[in-house]
């Protein structure tokens, strides 16, 4: 499988390449040259699977020439094993036609870990073969940074540091980043902002003799193997409900555009996948977009999701690309116009085309604690604010007759000030997090100083190459 870059100017890479690579030379994302196609029959004979079994079915022809199917089978049963549901994905019913997908069974209690959790061991897998290392670096307000960490401690073949603003995440954030102990992990408690850690990262990778002594990387949300770690949930959730013999829908909350374009892609390797709702807090950019063709940026404002706080969903970039037939140089132009005017823009029938699969969806903070409560109080079942505006969006453009499966891609516990304003109870952490509060927490205070954090980094990967 090869994979060219949605902007046109950077060279076609296999697998690992675009593993390692990340962002493409010409600033575009990588998609695949063209979709796998899997048949009803291929579908049917997924029936029954294991998840991590799945998974490695439906990603193989993605990794063909990089990596062999066996390996692959390997590191998906090894990245999912560890999780607190023996389903890994389980679904729920809330309603005769709804279900929830639970995303939040591996080990930092949200979504982020059913792709990372696998991009970390290909990184160890890829970067052994080439008898390589790398470093990892990236800033977090809190969620992402855990994330990375748990999917990089004890590789092989990375090190890692993740800068967090110091104090400003909140005590669950940063234990769950501070007490991962292993020596090839890294976290600096920055004094300033999150935009602070943000601009040191970007001046870190501006630094090109540092970039290349340490060989710098990042496994950020526009690498194309954190999409392709999303894609055979939808699989699995389709066939449990009938796929291919029904059509199904879904529902999921967007930041980033992600998630949901792992959605698109399951419908284009062959699922039948009828609508995909695109749920949003009040930074309602996308829904603006499939309302009106109305992409226009509006600076951000703090929600009770922070993960969806966005102004720009960097993956939406790819769907684009799609919409425009593949023209890699109509991408290009319109990404820079979009950049210079902060308004895209999109072509009437590239609209109708996005509108015919997606519909958006936006909910605000006081109706989503409403949501959390009145579903509680319903059902007994607790939603994060994350997962309520999916569910949410799901109960309001569900279609008669068609399961529509909204994606839940936080633990409740994990946003417990959210919880509580909801229906006054702080929720428990889960069993394997349980003892969170009493575990060590490691971590370096820095000043916001490129130098210093610089030689944080050296030190790290000195200790490690030895
Ligand atoms: C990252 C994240 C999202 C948004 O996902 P995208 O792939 O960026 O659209 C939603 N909910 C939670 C809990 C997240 O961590």
């Amino acid at each position: 499988m090869r994979y060219i870059s949605t902007r046109g100017q950077a060279p076609v890479r296999d697998f690992s390449g675009v593993l390692l690579a990340g962002l493409a030379e010409d600033g575009g994302l990588y998609m695949p040259q063209s979709w796998p196609s899997f048949s009803a029959d291929d579908l049917r004979a997924m029936r029954g699977l294991p998840y991590a079994d799945l998974a490695a079915r439906v990603m193989t022809p993605f990794m063909a020439g990089s990596i062999d199917p066996d390996t692959i089978l390997r590191l998906c049963r090894d990245s999912y094993a560890g999780f607190a549901s023996k389903a890994v994905v389980p679904l729920v019913q809330l309603d005769s036609n709804l279900w929830t997908q639970e995303l939040f069974h591996g080990p930092t209690l949200a979504f982020k870990d059913m792709a990372l959790q696998l991009v970390g061991r290909l990184f160890d897998h890829v970067l052994n073969q080439r008898n390589e290392r790398v470093t990892i670096v990236g800033a977090t307000s809190g969620d992402t940074g855990s994330a990375a960490i748990e999917a990089c401690a004890g590789r092989e073949r990375v090190d890692i540091c993740i800068l967090h603003p110091e104090g400003r995440t909140s005590d669950v954030q940063r234990r769950q980043m501070t007490t991962v102990l292993a020596a090839n992990v890294k976290n600096l408690a920055v004094a300033g902002t999150f935009d602070d850690c943000q601009d040191l990262v970007k001046a870190m990778f501006a630094d090109v003799p540092f970039r290349s002594d340490v060989h710098l990387s990042a496994v950020n949300s526009i690498n194309w193997a954190r999409i392709l770690g999303q894609i055979p949930y939808y699989v699995a959730a389709a066939i449990a409900l009938g796929a291919p013999d029904r059509e199904v829908d879904f529902a999921v909350p967007t930041g980033n555009f992600g998630n949901v374009l792992a959605a698109y892609a399951a419908r284009r390797i062959g699922v039948p996948i009828g609508r995909l709702v695109v749920a949003s807090n009040r930074n309602d950019i996308l829904t603006r977009f499939l309302a009106a063709n109305d992409m226009s940026v509006n600076g951000v404002e703090p929600s009770l999701s922070p993960s969806m706080d966005i102004q720009v969903s960097s993956n939406f970039e790819r769907l684009l690309f799609e919409l425009l037939d593949r023209d890699a140089a109509a991408t290009a132009s319109t990404m820079t116009e979009f950049r210079r005017t902060g308004k895209m823009p999109v072509s009437d029938a590239a609209w109708q085309r996005a509108t015919a699969l997606f519909t958006g969806f936006r909910l605000g903070d006081d109706e989503t604690l409403a949501a959390i409560r009145a579903l509680h109080a319903a059902s007994g079942y607790l939603a994060d604010p994350h997962s309520i505006i999916g569910i949410e969006a799901a109960a309001a453009l569900g279609r008669p007759g068609t399961p529509i499966v909204a994606e839940a891609t936080a633990h409740p516990a994990k946003f417990p000030d959210a919880i509580e304003q909801a229906i006054g109870i702080r929720p428990p952490l889960p069993t394997h997090l349980a003892d969170l509060y009493e575990r060590e927490e490691r971590y370096s205070c820095v000043p916001a100083d490129l130098s210093a954090i610089e030689a944080e980094v050296r030190a790290l990967v000195a200790r490690n190459a030895a």
